[in-house]
């Protein structure tokens, strides 16, 4: 039974409560909130970014402690990759500003925190011999920041059997906790199993739930579900998601994204710029660490020469150093970088309020990650515009179905396969824009300020590319090649190029029979396709046009495990058969203009000549002798003989 104390916030706490959080006034909905968890209610609250979510951590928590200094609170954060060194405990120094954002701040409000999940317990218990979990039971600290993952493993069961620490346990905070529900999270699955845990927590506990992008439908209800929320027996308070500031500008692609040229955003640097402040402040999220690398090399070629060691551009991921990253963060946040590439750990627990433009470049893989990156833009308030990119196929066509070209209709499968908040948002309805959009989903009242969206603006950037600059970057053509503007190949697969294709396909699969027969163990009988898989085979076959740069390869190849061992040798293989195939193409729609124009001589016909990049012969080679010799195009049956 429920004996416990309940606590009233009296106005002195309130003041000392105030005091402690470093704000001039705590709002009314945090007051009253704040009352609910102190009394033992549980409370939902959806709330744009920015807007003091983690007070319904410290306040409840903070006024426990003031009746018991040994009280704890036990919060749940996607923390993963933010774990941080606990040698240094001290809340300002360099080390600790990479330290997850709930630890930093609790431990500014004077509690005792401390951050677990994989990283931080395994270089505590390897650096130091101390292990996070028994000093959290021995009461060191007042917050445990927990990882999904960590509190769901038997490492952490210890501490939440511990009687001591349960009867020191006074609330459980939820983050981001709309990552319970969403598709394609990487945390979704440890998520699902947070609401287990009151089964195993005294029952007058209070939990709290926040989020910035917990939609207002079905996925509203089944959250809280999970969490274990009945209805009617929790305090739900909505404050608008909707940013007035921030205005929202959906885009489609018109350049290709696969090479390392990136034609639809050279207006982010324009060719006038004469110093590094001419450049407006904008990050820049890319779905893959691959594709930002690209975007960041291609931002650094725009930029005129006097700028282009002075880190006016600089990519951010989680396999750059800790150092690294909090040199790119202050940098940002000082103004000296003017753009910075990111990938989704961005995201988390980084605050530079003046960034005034938000870049999604390509489609995320859910409307709460859009929101979540564009709720970067205009923290400080001021006008910031959120800019979102998506693939052509996004976009609505207004067509009959029977009159769809096959293309069309894969496009159209496609669409409807996909999240269609992000596709409404991308294709507005007539009536509608992408703020309505967004305001529906979440429920918020839809309003348009002066700078709406794409639909209802004033100021826009210009975004259109400067044509000096398409230019510059387009490779020039010569006469047939398949050469395009991003530097990659027109696609082998036309029905004039039917052949090459076939070509392509013998040539990788000798490739990686010659490569195998040199690198194999002696006595080793497997096929070359447990080096290469055929699938792997097939799919570079497909994509063989896009091969003209390395990072095409790796990010094509990635699921090959022996990428890294192999990439260079692979890629000079494919530079040079490449080449051939242009070429020859050249050649064949030559020939076949000239059969056009002369029908009799189609019977002429022409011989195909290949040539296929020569590797140094091994012995193998030689002593196997099969005889596939420099300009012999292979032969697919000899292939599978071997
Ligand atoms: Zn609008």
């Amino acid at each position: 039974m429920d004996t416990r104390k309940r606590l009233v916030l009296t106005d002195h706490t309130l003041s000392v409560l105030t005091e402690k959080l470093g704000y001039p006034k705590l709002q009314d909905w945090q007051v009253t909130l704040t009352k609910h968890i102190l009394d033992g209610k549980d409370v939902v609250l959806t709330a744009g970014t920015g807007c003091g979510k983690t007070t319904l951590l410290f306040a409840p928590l903070l006024a426990f402690r003031l009746e018991d200094p040994m009280a704890i609170g036990l919060s749940i954060t996607p923390t993963k990759a933010l774990g941080r060194d606990q040698v240094c405990r001290s809340p300002f120094s360099v080390v600790a500003i990479l330290r997850p954002f709930q630890e930093r701040s609790a431990m500014l409000k004077g509690i005792p925190a401390v951050a677990i999940n994989e990283d931080t317990a395994s270089r505590a218990s390897s650096n130091e011999h101390r292990d996070l979990v028994n000093e959290a039971i021995n009461g060191e600290y007042g917050l445990v920041i927990v990882s999904p993952e960590m509190l769901t493993s038997n490492r952490f069961k210890p501490l939440l059997n511990n009687q001591k620490f349960r009867d020191r346990l006074r609330l459980v905070f939820i983050d981001e906790c709309h990552l319970v529900e969403e598709q394609g999270s990487d945390f979704r699955p440890r998520y699902k199993e947070i609401g287990q845990l009151r089964h195993r927590l005294p029952s007058f506990i209070p939990w709290i739930a926040v989020s910035a992008t917990l939609p207002n439908d079905q996925t509203f209800n089944q959250v809280m579900v999970s969490l274990g929320f009945n209805p009617g027996c929790y305090i739900y308070n909505h404050l608008p998601i909707d940013n007035p500031n921030i205005c929202y500008l959906p885009q489609f692609f018109e350049h290709p994204i696969s090479g390392s040229t990136f034609l639809d955003i050279t207006w982010l640097i324009p060719s006038t710029i004469t110093s590094a402040a001419d450049i407006t402040k904008s990050l820049i999220f890319c779905n893959t660490i691959n594709l930002g690398t690209r975007v960041y090399r291609f931002l650094q070629k725009l930029l005129p020469q006097p700028l282009h060691s002075n880190e006016v551009v600089l990519p951010y991921h989680s396999l750059i150093s800790d150092e690294g990253r909090l040199h790119v963060m202050e940098r940002f946040r000082s103004g000296a970088t003017r753009i910075v590439v990111a990938s989704d750990c961005f995201t988390w627990g980084v605050d530079v309020p003046d960034i005034r433009q938000v870049i999604v470049f390509d489609l995320p893989s859910s409307f709460s990650k859009l929101v979540q990156q564009i709720g970067r833009a205009g923290r400080d308030k001021e006008q910031a515009y959120a800019i979102t990119y998506a693939p052509p196929w996004v976009k609505d066509i207004n067509k009959d179905p029977d009159d769809l070209t096959k293309r069309e209709a894969t496009d159209l499968h496609r669409r409807e396969k996909m999240c269609q908040v992000l596709r409404a948002w991308f294709n507005p309805p007539l009536t509608s824009c992408p703020r309505e959009v967004f305001c529906i989903h979440f429920g918020d009242k839809p309003s348009h300020p002066t700078n709406c969206c794409i639909k209802h603006n004033l100021v826009l950037p210009n975004m259109v590319p400067e044509q000096s600059r398409v230019m510059a970057f387009t490779p020039k053509r010569t006469k047939g090649s398949g050469l395009r503007s991003d530097g990659t190949y027109a696609p082998f697969a036309t029905k004039k190029d039917g052949l090459l294709r076939d070509a392509i396909s013998d040539m990788i699969s000798t490739w990686t029979r010659r490569t195998w027969d040199e690198v194999r163990k002696k006595n080793s009988l497997l096929p070359p396709t447990s080096f290469l898989s055929q699938e792997l085979q097939d799919h570079l076959c497909e994509r063989f046009h896009v091969i003209t740069s390395i990072e095409n390869l790796s990010s094509l190849l990635g699921d090959w495990p022996l990428l890294e061992q192999h990439k260079t040798r692979l890629f000079s293989f494919c530079q040079e058969a490449l080449k051939g195939l242009d070429d020859l193409r050249k050649e064949m729609r030559e020939k076949y203009e000239v059969r056009d124009r002369e029908e009799s001589e189609m019977e002429k016909g022409h011989s195909l000549k290949i040539r296929i990049p020569i590797q140094p012969k091994t012995r193998r080679d030689e002593s196997e002798g099969e005889g596939l010799e420099d300009g012999e195009p292979p032969k697919k049956r000899r292939c599978k003989e071997l």
